[in-house]
């Protein structure tokens, strides 16, 4: 901790000349230089330079739920093993906030920042200005670059900073570079200030950028989209890695499972719907192993691109890897498939810290890895446990709402701005035009919501701008997930084992229970003690304790828990 002190003051000074230092800075200033002074006299200390690392790789893998780092273990042969067996493992992770989505996830994980204060309050949400739903990274004041088909983006909503942006504020040689086969992904876990941030396209299969970040697409960028490497996946079957179908049973169950899918592709070995160049193709590789293996190849093109970790000044590497989610969708958590695509994502992360290693030496990166979010169990296979699982519709809520609308206001309409099923702003000025008052509609609509069995609270916008109850442990959850512009004027929280989704089969996760919060976290590296750690903790501790343990002066914003003395 004294060494850590040491850095922040000498590049606090580097960054805040003399004549800007407010009084109290200077003050602590001077407390802080003498005491390390002081500790700089006894030997034992390690030195902090030498601990320091080149290159940051951090991980995330999209809906991966903490328990598969402990089920697969011994299966797990190269990166995941590597994790497990040399990191600081959490086993006690979960998030705080209730919108567990893969836009929050993604936009608390570098940053420390809950919803509330960042603003990411889901993938999507409804722009009061702008009257029409909007996308997390949309943008139209940038361009696409690396395809002429499909959607620029950047981080314009993302009221926070990074990791990355605080290092490059710190040491402007540092390089920051985020890669996914989601925008968001990418965009997020880099920040605003980052380098580059490259993405997927799923209309052409190409990667791609945009104006946010530089004035055209690299020429590194092009020549890997000329390989068209999407296209070799073309013909490809998706088969198992082990050999013996009895490990798949022990460790996951039978392939077969109602509740999977579209009820037709749902058994090994599986093929890519669709031929290049056609959208079904590139939309459909998505749900295979062969996604990830392409992010490495590209996260490799990308770290010589932009020369990342070959000097003293600290790069910043973000991936988001995605299979995980698109299979954990379809398939579920307890699938061979889900299984199966971990088994293929420990050697695709063994590769990527054989590639980061080779750029920046052993014991030069740190290694950390999360995930945006967990996932529900299949409905069916719940239903099997004996646990009182359900599978509905979306649109049964709507209904519902609609139907008691109609029924407390004959004629009223317009009413409801934006039908989110589980987020409804209101259109004030309706309610007023036509006599009403706010808060019978809002009370209509909440039994409408909790009259159906699928919901067990709906909160109004006063109640989670006002204080919090006493005796309600979801309360901060939602109060976390709150940003009073972008969300709901009524906020629903599903009931436990509630799946809503549209499709015949598959699962998914947003609600703020646990099997959607918790998540694993892993910090490997120099000076990492490995072991697990039964902590109570949660994504939002990372970025305040990645921060501090390179030097940074990183504040404490929406954290909690203090990790960096526990990683010792
Ligand atoms: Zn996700």
């Amino acid at each position: 901790m004294i060494v850590a002190r040491r850095v922040n003051a000498s590049m606090t000074r580097r960054r805040f000349p003399t004549p800007v230092l407010s009084l109290a800075r200077a003050v602590l200033l001077a407390a802080l230089v003498p005491a390390a002074g002081v500790s700089a006299q006894p030997a034992p200390a390690p030195p902090a330079a030498s601990a320091k690392p080149r290159l940051v790789v951090f991980i995330a893998v999209d809906q991966m739920r903490a328990e598969y780092l402990q089920r697969f273990k011994p299966l797990y042969q190269a990166g995941l093993k590597r994790l497990v067996e040399e990191g600081a493992v959490f086993t006690n992770a979960m998030y705080r906030h209730a919108c567990t989505e893969t836009g929050p996830g993604h936009s608390v994980l570098m940053s420390g920042r809950s919803p509330r204060s960042s603003g990411i309050v889901g993938n999507m949400w409804y722009d009061r200005t702008l009257r029409q739903r909007v996308n997390v990274v949309d943008d139209p004041a940038v361009r696409l670059l690396g395809s002429d088909r499909g959607r620029a983006a950047s981080p314009a909503y993302f009221n926070a900073f990074t990791v990355g942006d605080m290092l490059k504020a710190s040491s402007p040689a540092s390089k920051v570079v985020g890669v996914s086969f989601k925008d968001r992904a990418a965009i997020l876990p880099a920040g605003r200030r980052a380098d580059g941030a490259y993405w997927y396209q799923t209309t052409d299969g190409r990667f791609v950028t945009s104006s946010w970040y530089m004035e055209r697409a690299p020429g590194w960028l092009d020549r890997w989209n000329a390989r068209r490497v999407a296209d070799g996946y073309a013909g490809r079957t998706w088969q198992r890695v082990l050999q013996d179908p009895a490990s798949y049973l022990r460790y996951a169950g039978e392939d077969e499972v109602q509740g999977e899918f579209d009820s037709k592709d749902n058994v090994f070995p599986h093929s890519i719907r669709g031929t290049p160049p056609a959208f079904e193709f590139y939309d459909s590789l998505r749900r295979t192993p062969f996604a990830d293996e392409m992010l490495l190849d590209f996260a490799v093109e990308a770290m010589k691109g932009h020369d990342l970790g070959t000097d003293d000044a600290t790069d910043v590497l973000t991936l988001s890897f995605s299979a995980t989610d698109v299979i954990g969708h379809t398939y579920g958590p307890d699938s061979q498939e889900q299984m199966d695509n971990l088994l293929h994502l420990d050697r695709t992360l063994g590769k990527l810290m054989q590639e980061a290693e080779a750029r920046a030496g052993r014991g030069k990166v740190l290694f950390a890895l999360s995930a945006d979010h967990g996932s529900m169990p299949l409905v069916e296979i719940l239903k099997k446990r004996g646990i009182d699982a359900v599978r509905a519709d979306s649109s049964e809520l709507s209904r519902a709402v609609e139907e008691a609308l109609a029924a407390r206001f004959p004629g009223a309409t317009g009413l409801i701005a934006d039908p989110d099923p589980m987020e409804y702003v209101l259109d004030q000025a309706a309610i007023e035009r036509q006599g009403l008052k706010r808060e019978e509609v809002e009370e209509t609509i909440r039994r409408a919501l909790v009259g159906t069995g699928l919901v067990e609270a709906v909160y109004t916008r006063a109640q989670l701008m006002g204080p919090k109850p006493k005796d309600d442990p979801f309360f901060d959850r939602h109060q976390r997930a709150f940003f009073a512009t972008r969300s709901g004027d009524l906020v629903a929280r599903i009931r436990k084992y509630v799946y809503l989704g549209g499709y015949v089969g598959g699962t998914g996760h947003g609600s703020p229970h646990d099997y959607d919060r918790q998540v694993p976290i892993v910090f490997m590296g120099p000076g990492i003690r490995p072991g697990p750690r039964d902590v109570e903790t949660g994504p939002e501790d990372i970025a305040w304790a990645l921060g501090r343990l390179l030097g940074l002066d990183y504040p404490q914003q929406d954290s909690v828990t203090d990790l960096v003395p526990l990683l010792k």
